[in-house]
């Protein structure tokens, strides 16, 4: 690892808009060529483009529809260590999460992890050997973060508790077989499409032309013919290689590719119903050992509760529904572990993801590994990168960059990532500036000022963009100027994230609206 990097440079080159966007499209469809171009604005996608650009090669990144539009905006949102792949005896996988949630939690996103409180529940519903077991993975889980260099200030160690303090952590679990519980401590994300911006912007400050909107129909061998979803013209973008960080849809490009993958469903309920826990719940399921279901209490008053884990067959959707079943599954499931059951009232919204699991002809979707594969096709030579985690995905990158930095001719640097701050991690400590709401500190850290900034004496955009909704007016202006997004859908449900709860959505959406129009009033 060479020397610690400067934060990227304040100021505009993080900028992600529209006039950005036009302008970087029009150089690249006049023939531009780039060393790489990436195809997929996830985690993956953004995690290469901002490896290949810092080790000196010129990059372009394209997304289909918005970024984090994919699975990287429907995960459960941790910045985990692993601890369920020590179930499956997979310590390779369970070392690199723990590893990389220490990059994330100290390096390159601090701003946007926090130290999440989990009680891992001994009741009588487990044999004495199994909560043996469970123990153990957790000790081992507490031993990895300590040689990945994750202090216990940040994240502090392990302790078994009464069954009086669980309740106090996390008030409606069930009592009546409640023997104690494990109190440990993981990675909570802010938000994970905060994380793909951030990642986004930070890989543009260096020179990324970041283009949202735009399809790859094919790779060529030498590129890629894209099409301008906006636009709707197609041209051919020139590029000496080629990255597909498509996800599940990996295999529409590449058809070496083989997928299996497999949908999770979450809910959210109010915080309130289940007595504002202080730490997610984890609720095992009965009859398939170091399998949990859990419930996340989140910021904005919501608890996430998750998640399943069942093949997903048939054409891969834009939005993956969550249906009955899944809902029954995941309530009836969870409320083993409370004191009064949860019910479809409760309810206040649903989202799932698709994981882009490697077919490795094992039964279950939840047994396939959740290891990353960097894959070369013999035909086109593009690169696929899929599997792994929102967690590695920086390890994810480097390890496809490093393939193209051993090709013949290639003049690239060695990875520089694992000490580079994203746009706003720079360090926030103590509450936040007079002025400043703790929203836009907790969500774009450093640079919450200067969001708050863009209310330019108006305090109405410093306030919700409606009663009930966490979201502020800011926020749109700094979603549309620095973000990238391009309609109201892009900061509904990308930016302020009110999409994920229907409620809120229909509240935002006027207000939205309201402020995108008048900021295309304003002269450019
Ligand atoms: C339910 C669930 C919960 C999870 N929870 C966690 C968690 O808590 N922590 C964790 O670490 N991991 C978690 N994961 C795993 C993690 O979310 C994924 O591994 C990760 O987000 C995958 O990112 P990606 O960039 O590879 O794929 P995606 O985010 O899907 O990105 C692929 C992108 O490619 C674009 N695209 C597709 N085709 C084209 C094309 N032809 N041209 C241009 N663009 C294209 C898509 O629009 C998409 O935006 C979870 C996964 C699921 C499903």
């Amino acid at each position: 690892m060479s020397g610690r990097l400067e934060p990227p440079p304040r100021g505009e080159r993080t900028y992600l808009n529209a006039a950005r966007r036009s302008a970087e499209l029009e150089a690249l469809a006049d023939g531009a060529i780039v060393d790489v171009l990436v195809i997929g604005g996830g985690v993956t996608g953004a995690g290469v483009a901002l490896d290949a650009v810092t080790r000196g090669l010129s990059v372009a990144l394209i997304e289909r529809r918005d970024l984090a539009a994919g699975t990287s905006g429907f995960s459960s949102k941790l910045a985990h260590g692993g601890l369920r792949y020590l179930s499956n005896l997979q310590f390779d996988v369970a070392w690199e999460s723990a590893r990389e949630r220490a990059t994330l939690a100290t390096a390159t996103a601090p701003h946007l992890v926090r130290a999440l409180p989990q009680l891992t529940i001994v009741s009588g519903r487990f044999p004495p050997p199994v909560a043996a077991a469970f123990e153990t993975g957790i000790r081992m889980g507490d031993a990895m973060r300590a040689l990945s260099g994750t202090s216990r200030r940040r994240l502090p160690a392990m302790r078994r508790i009464s069954a009086a303090e669980a309740r106090i952590w996390a008030p409606e679990l069930s009592t009546s077989e409640l023997r104690g519980a494990i109190l440990s401590w993981d990675g909570l994300l802010e938000d994970d499409a905060l994380l793909v911006i951030a990642l986004a912007r930070t890989a543009a400050a260096h020179g990324v032309r970041v283009l949202t909107y735009c399809e790859a129909t094919e790779l060529t061998g030498e590129g890629a013919r894209v099409r301008d979803v906006l636009g709707d013209a197609s041209f051919e973008l020139r590029a000496r290689h080629v990255v597909n960080a498509t996800g599940v849809w990996a295999d529409t490009l590449v058809d070496t590719v083989k997928l299996r993958p497999s949908k999770g469903a979450h809910l959210l309920v109010r915080a309130e119903r289940l007595g504002y826990p202080r730490a997610m719940m984890n609720v095992g399921m009965p009859g398939h050992f170091g399998r949990f279901l859990f419930a996340i209490p989140r910021p904005d008053d919501l608890v996430l509760i998750g998640v399943t884990d069942d093949p997903f067959e048939g054409p891969i959707p834009d939005t993956p529904p969550v249906d009955r079943e899944d809902e029954r599954f995941l309530l009836e499931t969870l409320s083993l572990g409370l004191q009064r059951p949860l019910d479809s009232l409760d309810v206040v919204a649903s989202f799932a993801g698709l994981r882009p699991l490697l077919d490795s002809g094992s039964e279950a979707t939840a047994d396939l590994s959740r290891r990353h594969a960097v894959l070369e096709d013999p035909a086109t030579r593009a690169i696929t990168v899929v599997g792994g985690k929102l967690t590695t995905y920086r390890q994810m990158a480097q390890d496809a960059v490093d393939l193209i930095a051993a090709r013949p001719g290639v003049g690239a640097g060695p990875c520089r990532t694992r000490a580079l701050p994203v746009v706003g991690a720079q360090a926030v400590a103590g509450p936040a500036p007079a002025g400043v709401p703790a929203r836009l500190v907790s969500r774009f850290g450093a640079e919450a000022q200067e969001i708050a900034a863009l209310a330019a004496g108006d305090p109405e955009l410093l306030e919700p963009l409606a009663p009930e909704v966490p979201a502020l007016g800011v926020e749109v202006l700094a979603a549309v100027q620095r973000e990238g997004a391009v309609s109201a859908d892009d900061v509904l449900d990308r930016r302020s994230r009110l999409g994920l709860v229907p409620t809120w959505r229909e509240a935002g959406a006027p207000a939205v609206e309201q402020l995108l129009a008048s900021l295309a009033e304003v002269p450019a």
